[in-house]
């Protein structure tokens, strides 16, 4: 793929892994990178939330290897997704690993990068619009205002080996700060009573997203104290993004002339 006036995009070598972010859903918020490495790839070890429409756009004779972890279904052990990785760039494929997002946000890229480097193999990093920001401002709630954050944390509902433990929110609380959370669907109840804890009131606007930038997308605008208790009610379902904080209100402000997903 070449673009007049652009820098040419990079070689893709044989034996080499390429590690992408196909961005939360949409297939037109592929990087160009992420769009020309598709193109040229061998192989695309990818996840399950990656748009079949962005798999469309591989080569005819290239491999797809799903590898996409999906509530209640067995899904590869991340050693073995290493494994795959290693296993096919040796064999001198050209191997996409295409994840949702950005491969380094609560994505497990970096455990990929680091088996990579131990085993010797070039690789190299597209890094993808990350869901927690791309939900947030398509509902129409800015990641950060002048007049009212100057952080924002991005964090994971739940953590794959030891539990989050309550004291992690207390202290996340503290620092009043937005919170953007993701795969916030297991601990919704002890994580906001947590919050509240650490001192967010209950009455803290709060808005959950669902499937950002699909056919399926969805808001719920609640509170903090309402949280769980209107996820449940809402019905609201994976992938979903949580964002608490005074910015989770905004919307309103701008909703009569911004544009919707489309
Ligand atoms: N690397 C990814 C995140 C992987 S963790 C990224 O940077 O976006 C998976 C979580 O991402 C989901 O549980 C959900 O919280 C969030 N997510 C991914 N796609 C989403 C979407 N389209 N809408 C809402 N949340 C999404």
């Amino acid at each position: 793929m070449s673009l007049p006036g652009f820098p040419p995009m990079p070689d893709f070598p044989a034996g080499e892994v390429w590690l992408a972010g196909a961005g939360p859903g949409d297939p037109r918020l592929l990087t160009l990178l992420a769009l020309h490495a598709v193109s040229a790839a061998d192989d695309i070890v990818h996840d399950a939330l990656v748009d079949a429409r962005v798999l469309a756009l591989k080569r005819a004779d290239a491999e797809l290897i799903a590898v996409g972890k999906r509530g209640g279904r067995a899904s590869p052990q991340q050693r073995d997704i290493n494994e795959v990785l290693v296993e096919r760039a040796r064999l001198g494929r050209r191997v996409l690993r295409l994840k949702g997002g950005d491969p380094f946000v609560f994505g497990r890229g970096w455990e990929e990068a680091t088996a990579l480097t131990a085993a010797g193999i070039r690789f190299r990093v597209i890094p993808g619009v990350t869901a927690g920001l791309a939900a947030t401002a398509l509902a129409g709630i800015p990641a950060t205002t002048r007049d009212t954050n100057h952080a924002v944390v991005l964090a994971a509902g739940h953590r794959a080996e030891d539990g989050q433990s309550a004291a992690d929110w207390v202290a996340l609380a503290k620092l009043g700060q937005p919170i953007i959370l993701y795969m916030p669907m297991a601990q919704l109840a002890e994580m906001a009573k947590a919050l509240q804890e650490g001192g967010l009131p209950a009455d803290t606007p709060a808005a959950m997203i669902q499937s950002a930038t699909t056919e399926n997308e969805r808001v719920v605008e609640t509170r903090l104290g309402t949280l769980a208790s209107d996820a449940k009610s809402s019905g609201i379902g994976s992938p979903c993004i949580v964002v608490i904080g005074a910015v989770a209100a905004l919307r309103d402000q701008v909703r009569s002339t911004m544009v919707g997903w489309s």
